[in-house]
């Protein structure tokens, strides 16, 4: 027989043999879900039946039959999500709010083993936390948010489904300002440094050599003073997208937005400033923003571990009436809004519990809650173009669940924290 013929007859038979052996052993899931929150229509559902295979939700509906002595999760007292998206982490980074050089602290003493190490158990803590995917963007040292992806996707350690964008690609002096001149090396240990459109382009095939799932950049740097120029952040974007790799930047005032959105990226970090002009230029390209703003709870715990007292409330006020402004004119504009907590602080919590607060955040600036629920999950799949498998609970979706208790649409904030279950990919972490 033909060699070639006799391999393939080889692969055949053991595909049948395998396949027949998944079909016999199918043991299926059943969740019972009190309640059950649709992302893509932004509505809740009553009494609705999961059906879970391996790793993947295989059926969804009121009527799904249940097999005698199938296993059943009853959550019929909750209400069901898909598992919570944060689209703005930083696993590797915790920094002393009570250190002056934080950075210096990460860059010259931490050393890659030890940060990725404390950075695995940042990561179950966002997963005991209810959100089974997180999009790290950068501040991970030289592409650890690589490591600790494989290394949970392998089981080797528990956390979320990680997309991770490697060092940040931004330009002379990163994010480190005043650094002396013999040091300035260091800084190229934590970003990639751009100096030239071509350092541009081949940053980006250096990313996506190494495994980037998304490319983050600095529009401007703060609190550095530089900026990439439109020619730069076009190069990137243009080599990004011929890769199907999305570029999100981080802009904080208004020219840096306008310049990142002209230059073409597909997502703003922070936009702390933004004119309604830029908003309807976002809104017309399709841009979304990742708002990263705190809540009450986390100033007045900042607040607290600074030992800050004059005029607490007052100055507090001031943020947040600037966040809820220009949150709420992004809405009106109709720009896409993707949740992102941003938590690098040491607030005195695990840090996806802090990470939780920039639900409360938005829900303080007005937005709904099934709104900030759409946000948190089907928008920021749909952002990373996985919307039939993240971020959402239907046919052929990855097995990302999870229940809360309470009164989501009345009492928002509490529920939110009351997790009573998260699945992520078909295994149970959390049940209560
Ligand atoms: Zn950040």
């Amino acid at each position: 027989m033909n060699k070639l013929l006799k391999n393939v007859l080889i692969l055949c038979c053991l595909s049948f043999a395998i396949n027949s052996s998944i079909a016999q052993s199918s043991n299926a899931t059943y969740i019972k879900a009190g309640k059950l929150f649709d992302s893509e229509k932004g509505k809740i559902l009553t009494d609705y039946i999961i059906k879970i295979e391996n790793n993947r939700i295989t059926e969804v509906g009121k009527k799904v039959v249940v097999p005698e002595n199938a296993k059943i999760i009853d959550l019929s007292a909750y209400t069901v999500l898909p598992g919570l998206i944060d689209g703005h982490t930083h696993l590797m980074t915790l920094d002393n709010l009570n250190d002056d050089t934080p950075m210096a602290d990460k860059l010259l003493f931490e050393g890659d083993a030890l940060r990725v190490l404390r950075g695995s158990k940042r990561a179950k803590s966002w997963l005991e936390n209810g959100f089974t995917t997180v999009r790290d963007l950068g501040d991970s040292g030289a592409f650890l948010d690589v490591a600790l992806k494989r290394a949970i996707n392998e089981g080797t350690v528990v956390g979320p489904r990680m997309f991770v964008s490697g060092p940040i690609i931004i330009s002379e002096g990163g994010q480190v300002p005043g650094l002396v001149k013999s040091y300035r090396e260091v800084i190229s240990d934590e970003y990639t440094i751009v100096r030239s459109v071509d350092d541009a382009i081949n940053a980006v095939r250096v990313h996506v050599n190494y495994g980037a799932d998304i490319i983050k950049i600095c529009a401007n740097n703060s609190p550095n003073n530089t900026s990439l120029t439109i020619d730069e952040m076009k190069a990137i974007v243009k080599m990004a997208h011929r890769y199907d790799k999305k570029v999100t930047a981080h802009a904080t005032n208004d020219l840096a937005v306008w310049e990142a959105v002209t230059a073409g990226v597909d997502g703003i970090e922070h936009g702390y400033q933004i004119s309604d002009s830029t908003l309807t230029l976002m809104a017309n390209k399709g841009v979304v923003l990742v708002p990263t703003d705190l809540s009450r709870p986390l100033f007045h715990k900042l607040y607290d571990i600074i030992d800050f007292k004059w005029n607490r409330e007052k100055q507090m006020q001031r943020a947040k009436d600037r966040y809820q402004d220009r949150l709420q004119r992004a809405i009106k504009a109709g720009v896409t809004i993707v949740t992102g907590s941003d938590n690098y602080l040491d607030l005195e919590m695990p840090q996806g519990e802090a990470a939780k607060n920039i639900l409360v955040a938005y829900h303080e600036e007005g937005m709904k809650p099934l709104q900030i629920l759409s946000s948190s999950t089907h928008l920021s799949a749909k952002f990373m173009n996985k919307e039939n498998e993240l971020g959402i609970i239907k046919e052929g979706a990855f097995a990302d669940i999870i229940a809360v208790k309470g009164d989501i649409e009345n009492d928002f904030s509490n529920t939110m924290f009351n997790i009573v279950f998260v699945m992520k990919n078909g295994e149970i972490y959390v049940e209560e």
